[in-house]
């Protein structure tokens, strides 16, 4: 575990922030701090891009071998302290800990290898012309690169971006949250131990309108890769444009989870269903927020729904039992409560949870939510239009398929949607009409790193995963050779 005092990593050295201001990291699971982060500012990143310039061209011309030699050792590292990795995290973000060491780290650990492998694969075009002239593309790396990520899945969506992006030779700014920072931190001391040149990789802490902002908008800066909410996105968004920086956005959504009356309702499946909304204390992008159910079997399987939900043990991060832990703050908390009662102010009905909850012991204090499940509002209420990115679900009834890709596709965000069928025709036509990066049949939250990943909409702009990621961090240059 690192210090309770976070460093900033910068040219190979672990260094406090210029001017020493520091933020406060709390641990949900008791709102009591326990650790404090660099409060960076624009002089801090001005040093780290110009640290991540300077290594930029060794880098570069670094073998992509040994660039996938040091991602490996980097992950065995982190692999061998997995235990350590997913107790911070847990304490860092509220989430049970049984998750951060099945899920999390696990996955941290796969995104650094497999991208290590996946830059050894990779070959490029080339295009022959009749008239005696040969095209290749040569793809060469942006440079230096900022990458910015959440606080939901803090280490796996920090190296689902940084693996890539140093992968395929670019030198790295990066910022995690300000509200789950350790393992990120953990990681950069890692990086050191790993042999990673000095300037390759560097992680800046701070808050996201000041140290993020101050990395979007450096000039040293080619290219960002963002995963938080529709909001920044926008904002990142703008000011990007007028630099012409290349960006991906991964950002919010209210996914819907579909499920028809030919489902195949076993008790797998409906604890995969249950999983879908709450996993995380329904804190993943990913979460099925809005589930719609056919109208012929919507009584009987609510009831069904209802008892699993009911059964969710919400409790201590730390104890192996707990099924959902604490939101991620104060703040977080305060808006998912705030969007309950707005959801019973609408009239919908609350069928299970609906209040927090205060576990006995040392998580008296923490921020916790029971699980909720609400009914009876239409679609176009507002607590079916937002994200709430809590552990609220409500649900919706349809009669058919038209309807229910009208309720599927009736929100401003398009990130991923799971359907629930027994006939393959059915599941196969409304993958091509539900307008969302990520169709998931029978299943959820399957990940094979190769495919795109990615939202329509307002739930973001480009891809990411497997060649696109790779795509992504390089430019592409079209060379002819006339013979
Ligand atoms: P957020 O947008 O508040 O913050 C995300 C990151 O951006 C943080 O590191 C933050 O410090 C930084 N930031 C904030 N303002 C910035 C600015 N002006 N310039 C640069 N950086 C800035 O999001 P959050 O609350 O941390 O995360 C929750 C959101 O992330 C939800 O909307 C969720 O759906 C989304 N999310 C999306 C995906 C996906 O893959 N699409 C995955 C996980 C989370």
């Amino acid at each position: 575990m690192p210090s309770t005092r976070l460093a900033n990593l910068v040219d190979g050295r672990l260094q406090a922030p210029l001017d020493s201001r520091w933020l406060e990291i709390h641990e949900p699971a008791t709102g009591a701090v326990f650790a404090q982060c660099p409060d960076s500012n624009a002089a801090d990143v001005d040093t780290a891009v110009q640290a991540a310039q300077k290594a930029a061209p060794g880098w570069a011309a670094t073998p992509a071998e040994e660039r996938a030699r040091l991602l490996h050792r980097l992950a065995d590292l982190i692999e061998g302290r997995l235990d350590e990795f997913a107790a911070l995290e847990s304490r860092d973000s509220g989430k049970p800990v049984a998750l951060a060491r099945r899920l999390d780290i696990p996955r941290a650990v796969s995104n650094l290898r497999f991208f290590a492998a996946a830059v050894m694969a990779w070959d490029s075009e080339s295009h022959a012309m009749e008239s005696g002239a040969i095209n290749y593309t040569l793809r060469r790396p942006l440079g230096v690169v900022g990458c910015i990520s959440p606080w939901n899945l803090p280490l796996y969506l920090f190296t689902w971006k940084i693996a890539p992006a140093l992968a395929s030779g670019n030198t790295v700014v990066a910022k995690p949250s300000e509200i789950t920072p350790c393992t990120a931190a953990l990681l950069g001391e890692l990086s050191i131990e790993a042999g990673f040149p000095a300037g390759v990789l560097n992680i800046v802490h701070g808050r996201g309108p000041i140290t993020g902002q101050a990395i979007v908008e450096h000039p040293g800066i080619k290219a960002v890769s963002f995963t938080g909410s529709t909001r920044t996105g926008a904002s990142i968004a703008a000011t990007v444009a007028p630099q012409f920086k290349k960006v991906s956005l991964e950002l919010g959504g209210k996914n819907p989870a579909i499920v028809f009356a030919d489902a195949d309702l076993c008790d797998e499946n409906l604890d995969t269903i249950v999983r879908s909304g709450f996993a995380n204390q329904g804190e993943i992008c990913l979460c099925g927020s809005r589930l719609l159910v056919q109208r012929s079997i919507y009584d009987s399987f609510r009831e069904r729904y209802l008892a699993r939900v009911k059964a969710l043990r919400v409790g201590d991060p730390q104890e192996p039992s707990s099924d959902l832990g604490a939101l991620v703050s104060r703040e977080h908390f305060d808006k998912v409560m705030r969007c309950i009662a707005q959801a019973r102010d609408e009239g919908g009905q609350v069928l299970a949870g609906g209040h927090a909850l205060s576990p006995d012991g040392r998580c008296a204090d923490g921020w916790f939510i029971a699980p909720t499940v609400i009914d009876g509002l239409p679609n176009d209420a507002a607590t079916n239009q937002q994200e709430i990115f809590g552990p609220v679900v409500t649900l919706i009834p349809f009669d058919d398929d038209a309807e229910a890709i009208a309720i599927a596709n009736g929100t401003r965000y398009g990130l991923a949607a799971s359907l629930w069928t027994g006939d393959l025709s059915r599941a196969h036509r409304m993958a091509a009409e539900l307008d969302f990066g990520i169709v998931w049949i029978n299943c959820w939250l399957l990940r094979d790193l190769r495919t795109p990943f990615g939202g329509s909409k307002q739930s973001g702009v480009g891809r990411e995963g497997g060649t696109e990621a790779l795509r992504f961090f390089t430019e592409p240059r079209n060379v002819c050779i006339r013979y």
